[in-house]
């Protein structure tokens, strides 16, 4: 029928030209402008098209549903029961019908980069049996009105009729970094482009209805859903929120089995340690560990994973690549004796807390420190997160007291310690008590520096009376470079 019209409109401006022809009008000008917007319109629906990517139908007439599901997510149990249950909504399609329930459009994915909502999204697709189409919100953002709520338009209307073509009865569509797509409105004061595409996307919710024949509907992913507009939000479009949050232990374990499978691991690996080492890793930091530890296996010609890769790879996900750099012999004592600070404090507050110490550069730093991992913890006592400053400040101290004056190796611990110093502020456990946000700047920077003024001075005493271990321990570390945790605390008994 649509066809039908284009070509009956077709027709008639064609016998309308030849006409206006014969009349003895001049029809080039006419010809040309028609030729122009064809050509406009024609690059616009390519490049709209070529924008969003259905996922990839591996051979012609293959399904189009992702070979993802729910299994394939390690941890995330609350979230995937969570979202299951949505999308049942889907799936019981009849009984959701005659109950008169009004079918689910959006279901929103809330959570830190890399913690799986793209997996969740196509695990959706394959849980539902749809089609799924993905798209970013940056794809929809240009610089011309109307070109991003045009997209929106392509983006349906391509999931309707992939679904058909695939004879789906429901279709996905995810829109990852959808607050790029759906910011608050009025807020882009430059052009009102961002909310058109934003009206369109509500007006493409709005007209799903149950009675369609493909039903589509839509998995939105953010990290900022504080920047979304809400009438996104509002019952009847993004009516389900999901969080997904970075694993815990168990989440994290489960996700390193997933990703070591078909990876052969030798007998002296555990992945449970290393779970247990990688608190605040996202499930793409994981993903990464268990690759470059294959990757470092290769490198050895080892025909398995040791634990040793595992370690390594650990310490390149968390620091970064080794670097080639090379400090004078005088930064390279300085680094040795600033690390030796750094654990020296660790292992006074938590003994059996350094898993390695080194003067090799990693990343940023010249040199570091690594902790074993403790069980998650979420909540810290004042005299905790005193001890984390300590720990951050030794490094700095250590210096001080060896050369006399500190270097400038000692930024990012600073700004480590007063981030935890102004934690304790904020969380009412210093000298101020309880404060509000609205707290002076002045006597917030005030507290944050005495407090980490009195732990500078309490680690001072301790490394000034440890001096002799100090001095060994930064010794052996730069004649090995490298020390790990077993080794750091027998020097550090013997020279006691
Ligand atoms: P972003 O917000 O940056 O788009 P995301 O939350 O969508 O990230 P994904 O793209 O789904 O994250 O995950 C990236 C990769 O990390 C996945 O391809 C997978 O290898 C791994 N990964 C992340 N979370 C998990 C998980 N829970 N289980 C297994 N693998 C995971």
């Amino acid at each position: 029928m649509k066809f039908a019209l284009k070509e009956i409109f077709i027709g008639i401006s064609l016998a309308l030209l030849v006409f206006l022809a014969l009349q003895g009008f001049e029809i080039t000008p006419i010809i040309l402008i028609g030729a122009l917007v064809l050509l406009f319109k024609f690059t616009m629906d390519n490049r709209s098209n070529s924008r969003f990517t259905l996922v990839e139908q591996k051979k012609a007439g293959a399904s189009v549903v992702p070979e993802v599901d729910f299994s394939d997510i390690g941890g995330q149990e609350i979230a995937k029961r969570e979202f299951r249950e949505a999308l049942d909504f889907i799936r019981l399609d009849k009984e959701v019908r005659n109950l008169g329930i009004r079918p689910l459009k959006g279901i929103l994915l809330v959570g830190p980069p890399g913690t799986g909502k793209t997996l969740m999204a196509k695990a959706a697709a394959s849980y539902t049996n749809s089609v799924f189409m993905a798209a970013a919100g940056s794809q929809f953002v240009e610089m011309y009105a109307g070109v991003g709520a045009q997209r929106v338009r392509q983006l349906f209307k391509k999931a309707y009729a992939e679904a058909e073509k695939a004879n789906k009865q429901t279709a996905i569509i995810f829109i990852d970094e959808i607050d790029v797509l759906g910011p608050k409105r009025g807020k882009n004061t430059s052009h009102m482009e961002y909310d058109q595409t934003l009206n369109e996307l509500l007006t493409q919710i709005d007209g799903i209805t149950v009675n369609q024949q493909v039903r589509v509907l839509v998995v939105g992913a953010t990290n900022r859903i504080d920047l979304l507009d809400p009438a996104l939000l509002r019952p009847g479009r993004f009516d389900r929120i999901v969080r997904v949050d970075l694993p815990d232990k168990q989440g994290r374990l489960q996700i390193l089995q997933i990703h070591a499978k078909g990876k052969p691991l030798a007998p002296d690996v555990d992945l449970a340690k290393i779970a247990q080492a990688t608190f605040g890793f996202s499930g793409a930091h994981l993903e990464s560990v268990m690759n470059e530890a294959a990757i470092f296996a290769l490198r050895h010609k080892r025909k398995q994973i040791t634990n040793h890769d595992l370690k390594e790879a650990l310490e390149k996900v968390m620091l970064g690549e080794r670097l080639n750099r090379n400090p004078t012999e005088q930064e390279r004592i300085r680094i040795a004796y600033h690390e030796t600070g750094h654990a020296m404090l660790s292992e006074r507050i938590n003994s059996g807390s350094v898993a390695s110490v080194s003067v090799i550069s990693r990343g940023n730093a010249l040199g570091y420190m690594r902790q074993h991992g403790k069980d998650d913890q979420y909540l810290y006592t004042k005299a905790q997160l005193l001890e984390r400053i300590q720990v951050c400040m030794a490094g700095a101290v250590a210096e001080e007291l060896v050369f006399g004056e500190r270097s400038t190796g000692a930024v990012s611990d600073i700004e480590q310690a007063a981030k935890i110093a102004r934690q304790i502020v904020f969380a009412g456990l210093s000298d101020l008590g309880v404060v509000t946000s609205d707290l002076p700047g002045g006597i917030l920077a005030r507290t944050i520096a005495q407090i980490i003024k009195e732990q500078e001075t309490e680690i001072y005493n301790y490394l000034a009376e440890n001096r002799g271990r100090l001095h060994s321990l930064a010794q052996k570390l730069m004649e090995q470079e490298t020390l790990s945790g077993e080794q750091f605390r027998q020097i550090m008994q013997q020279s006691a």
